[in-house]
C-alpha cells in the first residue's frame, strides 16, 4: 500500500498503472478518517469493482459550517493506514488543507440546488456545497471508473450522483448499505462523541425508524403524516432533540399514492452528537 500526500505524486503513480495496462480500473473511497467497519466495507466493494483502489483521507474544511467540529473531528492516520493495508486498499491519498485548497477560500463553488436545501441542509446550509466541491475535485483529481458512497449518509449519495449526471464526470457511483453495530446503531465517527450513557440511548433512533417502516408497510398513505409525528414525539419525550424525521421518495422528493421505493430519514442529537440514520421502505 503507498501512501501520498501531494496530487502530483498521486497522478504520477496512477499514470504509471494506466501505461502498464489498458483499460485499467481505478476506484476511489472518499473520507474523512477515523476508520471504521463501515468505510473498510466501501473498500471491499471497491475491490470487486476495480484494479487499484484508491482511499482518500480528507477532513474538509469547507463542509463545515461556523461553530461545527472541524477541529475537533478525530484525526487518527495511523489506526486508519493499518485498517486499510489489512482491507487491500492499494493508495492512500491524505492531502493537507494546503494541498487541496491552495486558495482558501476558494473562489470556486458547486451549489446542488433543492436536493442540498432540504433534511441536513436546512441545519448546515453550505455543507453540501463543500462536499460537492471537495468530490467534484477527488473525481478530477482521482478520474476514478468507479466511487463508492455510502447510503448511511443517503442524501449525501443522491447529490453526488447529481454531481455526477450533472457535470459528466461519467464515474459509476455504488451506494453501499449501512453498517451497524449489533444493537442497530449505525457505525459513524462521530459516535466517539457519546458518553456511555448516551451510547445506551443511541439504538433508539434504528429501532424508531424499524418501528416507522413496519407501521408504515400496513398504513394508507393519509396516514404517512400522522405516523411520522407520532414516532417524533416519542424521540422528543425521550429527551432527544429531533433535527429532522422525514419520509421522502428514493429521489428524495415528498412521496405521492404511487410511489413504492420510500425512505426515511433522521438525524438526532444524542448530547453532544449529531447521528444521521435512514431505512428503506418498499411498499
Ligand atoms: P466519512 O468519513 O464519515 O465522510 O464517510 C466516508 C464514507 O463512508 C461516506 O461515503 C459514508 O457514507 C460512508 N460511511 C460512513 N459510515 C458508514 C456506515 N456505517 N456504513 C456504510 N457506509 C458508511
Amino acid at each position: 500500500m503507498k501512501i501520498f500526500n501531494t496530487i502530483a505524486e498521486l497522478q504520477s503513480e496512477l499514470n504509471s498503472h494506466r501505461d502498464e495496462k489498458i483499460a485499467l480500473k481505478v476506484g476511489l473511497v472518499p473520507t474523512m478518517g477515523n476508520l471504521h467497519k463501515g468505510h473498510i466495507s466501501l473498500v471491499n466493494i471497491a475491490r470487486q469493482h476495480a484494479d487499484i483502489v484508491v482511499v482518500s483521507i480528507f477532513v474538509n474544511p469547507t463542509q463545515f459550517g461556523v461553530g461545527e467540529d472541524f477541529d475537533s473531528y478525530p484525526r487518527t492516520l495511523d489506526d486508519d493506514l493499518a485498517q486499510l493495508k489489512t482491507a487491500g486498499a492499494d493508495i492512500v491519498f491524505a492531502p493537507s488543507v494546503n494541498e487541496m485548497y491552495p486558495t482558501y477560500p476558494p473562489n470556486v463553488q458547486v451549489l446542488s440546488g433543492g436536493m442540498a436545501q432540504i433534511l441536513c441542509g436546512k441545519s448546515r446550509p453550505t455543507h453540501f456545497d463543500g462536499v460537492g466541491l471537495v468530490v467534484g475535485k477527488l473525481f478530477n483529481i482521482v478520474r476514478p471508473d468507479v466511487a463508492i458512497f455510502g447510503k448511511k449518509d443517503y442524501q449525501q449519495l443522491a447529490i453526488i450522483r447529481q454531481l455526477n449526471d450533472e457535470l459528466n464526470f461519467g464515474i459509476k457511483i455504488i451506494g453501499a448499505e449501512i453498517v451497524r453495530a449489533d444493537d442497530g446503531l449505525a457505525l459513524s465517527s462521530r459516535n466517539g462523541y457519546l458518553t456511555p450513557d448516551k451510547r445506551a440511548i443511541a439504538p433508539v433512533i434504528n429501532q424508531t425508524l424499524q418501528k416507522i417502516k413496519a407501521d408504515i408497510l400496513t398504513a394508507d398513505f393519509e396516514n404517512y403524516a400522522n405516523i411520522m409525528q407520532k414516532y417524533h414525539n416519542d424521540l422528543t419525550n425521550l429527551g432527544l432533540t429531533v433535527d429532522y424525521l422525514e419520509l421522502y421518495n428514493d429521489r428524495l422528493q415528498a412521496p405521492t399514492p404511487d410511489d413504492k421505493n420510500l425512505v426515511v430519514l433522521t438525524a438526532v442529537f444524542v448530547g453532544k452528537a449529531r447521528l444521521l440514520d435512514n431505512l428503506e421502505i418498499t411498499l
